[in-house]
C-alpha cells in the first residue's frame, strides 16, 4: 500500500524512469500481528555531513581520534549484511554520502543495490542532499538540497525509490514550513527525535506522540503531514545497542554456557517494548536500532537483531503478544495508517527546542553570523548562475553542480547552525567559496555570450567579482580609472531605484553613466571608521562612489559606466555635507521633509520618527540601540550548570548591558544618501541610512566585532528597538523558514503548559527573514534581516534580533569547543544590516503586508554586482556592447516570486514560481495571480509545462498521500481547503496560463526552444 504510488506505473514519465518494471515491483512490509505488540526495527545510521570531522573525513574515516566514524564502512558493510539475508532492512538519509560511495562501486555491485532497492530492503528516506536544519534553514535552500538529493536517487535508481518518508531525527527543533514542504513534496509522513522535554512527556502521557501536523495556515490539506515523534531520540532502547561503537551485551545463546543470556535478555527486551507502548496510541511501535555513524561493522547488530527476534517472537507460543520484525518507517506509517485511528492535530510549530529546564536550543539561530550571511548570499548566488545558465541554455554545468553540492551540505544541520567545530566550519566556507568561485567563471562565460563578437580585444575582458564589497574592498574599482559596472537582478520583476555602492580611494572624482550614456547622479560617501580598521583589510578605499541604478531589468542587468575625473569644480558636488554636531542638541536629520529620524541630544541614539501625513508631522517615539547579554559561564554538570554555547543560549541575568552611555554621531548627506553614523565602541558600530527609493526603509548596517573578551565574558550581542506608546502584550510574529508568519506569544505555547525557568532564552526564536509587532490602530513594525538569527520581544513594543556572539565555554552538547570565532589573531567581525520598517511607510497601493514582503524579496535577492575595466571612451563601449538585457519578455506579477529556475534533465528547464502572500496578509496580492509561461521569457519559447511536486520528483497529477482522520479538525483550514481547491485539481490551465493561490509555489518541467520572435 505504501508504493501504490508507483504500484501503477510511471512509465510515462520519461524524464523520471529510466529503469525497467522490476523497479516498479511492490516490496512487501511486513503487517505485524493482529492483536499483538507489533515492533518494527528501523536499522540505521545517522551520519552527519560534517559536525567535529570534515565531510570528506567522516566518508573516508580519517581523524579516528576525533570520532570513530567512517561512512564509506558502513556503505560496504550493510549492503553485504542485507545481500546475505533478505529479511533484513536498512534506511539510508544523507545522498551526499551515499553517492560518493555509489560512484566507487564496481557495475556488478552496483546491480545488487538496486536489486536492494527494488526489494525494499534497502530504503531511501528524506533522500535529500544532508538532514537539513530547519531553524536557520532558508526555505529556497532547503528546496534545493531536497531537490538535489531527490532528483539523483531518481535517475539512479527510478521513481520506485521515491523517499515516501522524512526523516529529521537530529534537527533541533522543528518548524512548520519544512512539515509543509515536505507535504508539497510528496511525502507522507515525518518522523524526528528532538521537541521540548515538557512537551514530549505530555504527548507521551497522553499518547499524542504520533500527529496529523497542519503546517500551513494558508494551503490547507496540501500541507497536512503526518508526523511522530521517536520514542527514544533516534537510538535504540537501553541495553540493546548492538554496535561496536556500543559496549551493551551481546544475545549469547548458547544454553551450556555459564553466561548463557537470552531469558534474561528477551524479558528485558519485552519490558522495554510494552514500556515504549505506553506512549503510543496504536498496536505498532518503532524501534530506531541505530546511532550517530552506526553499522560500520554491521554483522554485530544484524547478527544480534536476527537473533532477538527470533528468541522474542518465540515467546508468543508462551502467551507474549510481543511480535518483532524488521521493517522501514514507510511500512511503519503504513501500518498507522492501516489501523484506521483518530490521531490529534498539531498547528504550531516545534520551536524552541529545550532538553531540561536551562537548555534552550536557540543559540544556534544566531551562532556563526559570518557564515550564515555567506550561505544566504551563496543562494541568491546560486539562484542567479542557475537563472542565467537556463536563459542561455548552458545546461548542467559541472561548475554549477559543485555550488549547488556546496549549498546542499551547507544545509546540514551542524552546518549552517554554526555548530561544527573551528576546523570544520573552516571547511565549509573553503566548500562554498571554490563553488561560488567556479559559478562566477559560469558567469562571466554567459556575459560574454551576451555580447556581440567585436574584434577588440576589449570585448574578451572578463567581469570580476568582488568578494570583499561587504567590507568595502574592491581591487578593480579601487585601481581602474574607467570601469564597467554590472548589476544582474535575478527578481522576476524589475529592481528599481537600488543603490549601488562601489569602493573607490580619497581625493578622487567620478562621473557615472547609465547604460544608455545618460549622467547619474553620485556621492562620495566616507567609509566609517570601524570599517577602515576591520583587521585584516587590506584596501585603499576610504569611500564609496554612491549611486542609484533607476531600473534594472527581470533576470537581466545593466550596465553602468564609471571614470574618473579631474574637474574639482565636479568633485566638490559630488562630495557629502559631513556634519559632527559640536553641543549639546536633538539632532534632526530630515530626509525629503516627509521622514524624520530624531536622535537623543545626550546619548545621540534614536529616540523618534516624525512622518508626514496629510500634511501634519506625527512622531513616533522608538529607540534603537545595541546591548549585549552576558553568557552565563559553567562547566554543565547538572542543569543549572549549563554554560551558553555554540547551540545554547543561556543569559546571565534577564537584563542586557549597555555598550556606551552616548555615542558618537556623524551626519552625511547628499543627493543620493542620508546616513547616520553611530560609534558605540571600537567594537560596535552601526550606519543607518535611508535611500530615495521606490520603497522606503530605515537601513542599519551593524558592524560587530572583535567582541572584548578580557573580562573574561562571553557577550552576545542583540540590537533592540523599542516602539513607545505601543502595547503589544507580549504577541510578536516571526517568519518560518522565511515564508508564512506565525504568531508568539511570551511565555507560552500552544499546545501545552510551559514552566519558563529561562526567561529570555526560552522566548527566542528563529528568524530567518522577519521579527513583526503589532500594535494600537493598525500600527505594524517589521525588522527585516539579511541573514538567519534568533529574536524576540520580551516587552510592550520591544524588536531584539541577536546579531553575533562570542562565548567562551563549551555547552557540552558534543562539539566540544567554546564558540570563540577569531581571524587575524582577534575576534571575528561582523556586518549585516537590518531594514526597519512601520506601517505608515507603506507608499500609495502597498499596504504594510505589501511593504514587508516586497522589501523581504529584494533583501533575499538583492543584484549580483561585477566590474569590468576598460580603456573604451564611453561613447564607444555603449555602441560597442550590449548595455541592458533581459531573459523575460515582462515583468511577472507583483504578487508573484520567481523561485526556481534551473537546467533540468535533457536540456529541460525546472521552473518554480511561487505566490509571495499570504491569504489576507495584503489588500492588493493576496488574491491570486496569473502568469502565462508560453512567453515569458525573450530568448525561449516554451513547448510544454509539465507540471511536479515542490521536489521535481514525481508528477503532481500522480501524487497521492494517505487519508488520516484527524479529531479536532483547525477550521480554519478546513475553510482554506475549500477556497484553494483541491491539491491535485489545478493542472496546467488551457494553453499556458497558470493561476497561482495565496503562498502556493507551483512547480513545473518545462520544455523550450530558441524563441524565433526576437531573432
Ligand atoms: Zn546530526
Amino acid at each position: 500500500m505504501h508504493r501504490n504510488g508507483f504500484a501503477k506505473g510511471h512509465l510515462g514519465i520519461l524524464l523520471l524512469s529510466y529503469l525497467p518494471l522490476a523497479t516498479l515491483l511492490n516490496p512487501t512490509c511486513n503487517p505485524g500481528k493482529p492483536g499483538m505488540l507489533n515492533v518494527h526495527f528501523v536499522c540505521h545510521t545517522h551520519d552527519d555531513v560534517g559536525w567535529l570531522k570534515t565531510v570528506d573525513q567522516y566518508y573516508y574515516g580519517a581523524k579516528s581520534s576525533i570520532q570513530r566514524a567512517g561512512v564509506q564502512y558502513i556503505l560496504d558493510s550493510v549492503v553485504s549484511a542485507l545481500l546475505e539475508d533478505p529479511t533484513r532492512k536498512f534506511i539510508y538519509v544523507e545522498s551526499a554520502f551515499f553517492f560518493r560511495w555509489w560512484d566507487e562501486q564496481t557495475p556488478e555491485l552496483q546491480e545488487k543495490v538496486k536489486m536492494l532497492v527494488d526489494e525494499g530492503r534497502l530504503e531511501f528516506i528524506n533522500g535529500g542532499w544532508c538532514m537539513n536544519d530547519e531553524g536557520a534553514g532558508h526555505y529556497n535552500a532547503i528546496i534545493d538540497q531536497m531537490t538535489l538529493g531527490l532528483s539523483k536517487i531518481n535517475e539512479t535508481f527510478g521513481s520506485g525509490a521515491r523517499p515516501t518518508v522524512a526523516w529529521q531525527i537530529d534537527p533541533f527543533g522543528h518548524s512548520r514550513e519544512q512539515a509543509s514542504l515536505f507535504a508539497q513534496m510528496g511525502f507522507d509522513g515525518l518522523f524526528f527525535g528532538r521537541l521540548d522535554h515538557d512537551d514530549k512527556s505530555n504527548r507521551w502521557a497522553n499518547k499524542e506522540l504520533e500527529m496529523v501536523w497542519e503546517a500551513s495556515a494558508n494551503l490547507g490539506k496540501d500541507a497536512w503531514l503526518f508526523t511522530g515523534v521517536l520514542p527514544n531520540g533516534y537510538g535504540p532502547p537501553s541495553g540493546f545497542c548492538f554496535d561496536i561503537l556500543c559496549n551493551d551485551d551481546p544475545i549469547m545463546d548458547d544454553p551450556r554456557l555459564r553466561e548463557y543470556n537470552v531469558d534474561n535478555r528477551v524479558e528485558q527486551f519485552i519490558k522495554a517494548a510494552q514500556t515504549q507502548a505506553e506512549g503510543y496510541a496504536a498496536n505498532h511501535i518503532i524501534m530506531t536500532m541505530g546511532e550517530d555513524f552506526n553499522y560500520q561493522s554491521s554483522e554485530m547488530w544484524y547478527k544480534n537483531l536476527d537473533k532477538l527476534i527470533r528468541y522474542v517472537n518465540a515467546r508468543q507460543q508462551n502467551g507474549s503478544n510481543v511480535n518483532v520484525f524488521y521493517s522501514t518507517p514507510s511500512c511503519y506509517l503504513d501500518a498507522l495508517n492501516k489501523a484506521n485511528m483518530t490521531w490529534p492535530t498539531k498547528t504550531d510549530d516545534f520551536f524552541p527546542y529545550a532538553s531540561n529546564n536551562h537548555s534552550y536550543w536557540t543559540g544556534y539561530f544566531t551562532s556563526r553570523p559570518t557564515l550564515k550571511g555567506f550561505v544566504r548570499q551563496s543562494n541568491n548566488f546560486l539562484q542567479a548562475v542557475k537563472q542565467i545558465s537556463s536563459l542561455l541554455e548552458m545546461g548542467q554545468d559541472p561548475r554549477l553542480e559543485r555550488l549547488k553540492n556546496a549549498m546542499g551540505v551547507m544545509q546540514h544541520h551542524d552546518a549552517i547552525t554554526g555548530t561544527a567545530k573551528q576546523a570544520v566550519t573552516d571547511d565549509y566556507y573553503a566548500r562554498l567559496t571554490e563553488g561560488v568561485t567556479e559559478s562566477f567563471n559560469l558567469v562571466a562565460e554567459a556575459y560574454g555570450k551576451l555580447q556581440p563578437s567585436v574584434p577588440e580585444a576589449e570585448a574578451k575582458v572578463t567581469p570580476v567579482f568582488c568578494p570583499l564589497l561587504n567590507e568595502s574592498s574592491c581591487t578593480l574599482s579601487e585601481t581602474s580609472p574607467s570601469f564597467i559596472v554590472t548589476l544582474y537582478n535575478p527578481l522576476g520583476k524589475p529592481r528599481m531605484r537600488y543603490p549601488v555602492r562601489v569602493p573607490v580611494p580619497k581625493d578622487i572624482a567620478y562621473k557615472v553613466t547609465d547604460h544608455q550614456g545618460n549622467a547619474v547622479a553620485s556621492q562620495l560617501v566616507p567609509v566609517p571608521e570601524n570599517v577602515l580598521n576591520l583587521p585584516g583589510r587590506k584596501s585603499s578605499a576610504e569611500f564609496e562612489l554612491v549611486f542609484i541604478a533607476d531600473i534594472i531589468p527581470p533576470l537581466g542587468f545593466t550596465q553602468f559606466f564609471v571614470q574618473r575625473t579631474e574637474n574639482r569644480l565636479f568633485y566638490k558636488t559630488q562630495q557629502s555635507k559631513i556634519i559632527v554636531p559640536q553641543t549639546e542638541e536633538e539632532l534632526t536629520v530630515k530626509f525629503k521633509e516627509s521622514l524624520l529620524l530624531v536622535f537623543d541630544k545626550t546619548t545621540h541614539l534614536l529616540n523618534a520618527i516624525g512622518i508626514e501625513e496629510g500634511g501634519e508631522m506625527k512622531t513616533l517615539k522608538v529607540n534603537q540601540t545595541y546591548l549585549w547579554y552576558a553568557g552565563m559561564p559553567g562547566n554543565n554538570v547538572g542543569e543549572k550548570n549549563r554554560a551558553s554555547g555554540a547551540y545554547i543560549f543561556r543569559p546571565n541575568g534577564t537584563s542586557p548591558f549597555t555598550i556606551a552611555d552616548k555615542v558618537n554621531i556623524t551626519i552625511i548627506q547628499g543627493d543620493v544618501v542620508t546616513e547616520i553614523h553611530q560609534t558605540w565602541s571600537s567594537w560596535m558600530s552601526q550606519v543607518m541610512r535611508i535611500y530615495d527609493g521606490d520603497l522606503l526603509s530605515i537601513e542599519m548596517e551593524w558592524l560587530a566585532g572583535p567582541i572584548p573578551v578580557d573580562d573574561h565574558i562571553g557577550k552576545e550581542i542583540i540590537n533592540r528597538i523599542v516602539w513607545g506608546d505601543t502595547s503589544t502584550g507580549g504577541t510578536f510574529y516571526t517568519d518560518s523558514n522565511g515564508r508564512e508568519i506565525l504568531q508568539r506569544i511570551k511565555d507560552y505555547r500552544e499546545t501545552w503548559t510551559l514552566n519558563n525557568q529561562e526567561p529570555v532564552a526560552g522566548n527566542y526564536y528563529p528568524v530567518n527573514s522577519r521579527l513583526m509587532i503589532l500594535g494600537k490602530n493598525g500600527f505594524m513594525a517589521a525588522l527585516l534581516s539579511d541573514r538567519s538569527q534568533g529574536g524576540t520581544s520580551l516587552d510592550d513594543g520591544h524588536m531584539e534580533l541577536m546579531i553575533h556572539r562570542r562565548l567562551l565555554h563549551d555547552d557540552s552538547f558534543g562539539v566540544g569547543e567554546a564558540l570563540n570565532e577569531e581571524a587575524f589573531g582577534e575576534g571575528l567581525v561582523v556586518r549585516g544590516k537590518h531594514h526597519l520598517i512601520f506601517s505608515d511607510l507603506a507608499p500609495p497601493g502597498c499596504d504594510f503586508g505589501c511593504l514587508q514582503r516586497s522589501l523581504g524579496e529584494r533583501v533575499m535577492m538583492p543584484p549580483i554586482m561585477s566590474f569590468m575595466s576598460t580603456t573604451l571612451p564611453q561613447q564607444t563601449w555603449k555602441e560597442t556592447y550590449n548595455t541592458q538585457w533581459s531573459g523575460l519578455q515582462q515583468s511577472l506579477p507583483l504578487n508573484v516570486h520567481l523561485l526556481t529556475l534551473e537546467p533540468w534533465l535533457d536540456g529541460t528547464l525546472l521552473l518554480r514560481l511561487e505566490h509571495m502572500y499570504e491569504l489576507e496578509e495584503s489588500n492588493p496580492h493576496s488574491k491570486p495571480a496569473t502568469v502565462d509561461l508560453k512567453d515569458m521569457f525573450s530568448s525561449l519559447e516554451v513547448i510544454s509545462a509539465e507540471e511536479m511536486n515542490l521536489a521535481a520528483n514525481q508528477l503532481k497529477k500522480d501524487g497521492k498521500q494517505y487519508h488520516w482522520a484527524v479529531g479536532t479538525s483547525h477550521p480554519s483550514t478546513n475553510d482554506i481547503d475549500s477556497i484553494t481547491g483541491s491539491r491535485y485539481g489545478d493542472a496546467v490551465d488551457d494553453g499556458f496560463t497558470i493561476t497561482l493561490q495565496p503562498m502556493e509555489i507551483r512547480t513545473f518541467v518545462l520544455m523550450v526552444k530558441k524563441s524565433t520572435k526576437l531573432h
